[in-house]
């Protein structure tokens, strides 16, 4: 039973890394609009059995208004959302908190970090963890929050 299902919003990408099975990087093209999104949304809601939808790429913070009107769009439709991002956005903590909040307020459920050792190689590795360090940060400052830690349950 399809419970889950995951878009590609985009297939650029800040990073380029060696394990990415869809080749994404900064000059990779291809980016859903909003009216496709709406019309898969339409469609999954026909299906009956989907719960849940999660946006990312590639990168989907790159086309961050894309994103925050197909969260609305998902969460008006009746599903939960998620976001998967590198986190290339979160370079202070009240920088990370402007590029959050229009999607929490959108209706955001759930942001997923990618952060393991095969993201974020050699120099991007302290990037990578200090950022990790502010979300968990921003954690306490929402209050539909769950539990901090790779996966950040918004409500
Ligand atoms: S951060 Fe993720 S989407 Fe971007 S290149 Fe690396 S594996 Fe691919």
């Amino acid at each position: 039973m399809l419970t889950g299902v995951h878009f590609i919003l985009t297939y650029m990408c800040t990073y380029e890394c060696d394990h990415c099975f869809l080749s994404c990087s900064p000059w990779t093209q291809g980016t859903f609009t909003h009216r496709q999104v709406e019309d898969v949304l339409r469609e999954l809601q026909k299906i009956g059995t989907v719960e849940a939808v999660s946006f990312e790429g590639g990168e989907p913070f790159l086309f961050h208004p894309l994103l925050a009107a197909s969260i609305r769009s998902a969460r008006q439709a009746g599903f939960k959302t998620a976001i998967e991002t590198n986190t290339y956005w979160a370079t202070t903590e009240a920088d990370a908190e402007l590029w959050l909040q229009p999607l929490v307020d959108a209706g955001l459920s759930m942001l997923e970090v990618s952060d393991d050792a095969f993201h974020h190689e050699d120099e991007y590795v302290d990037a990578c963890h200090m950022c990790s360090k502010l979300c968990l940060a921003l954690v306490q400052k929402f209050p539909r929050l769950l539990a901090p830690g790779q996966v950040y349950g918004l409500e």
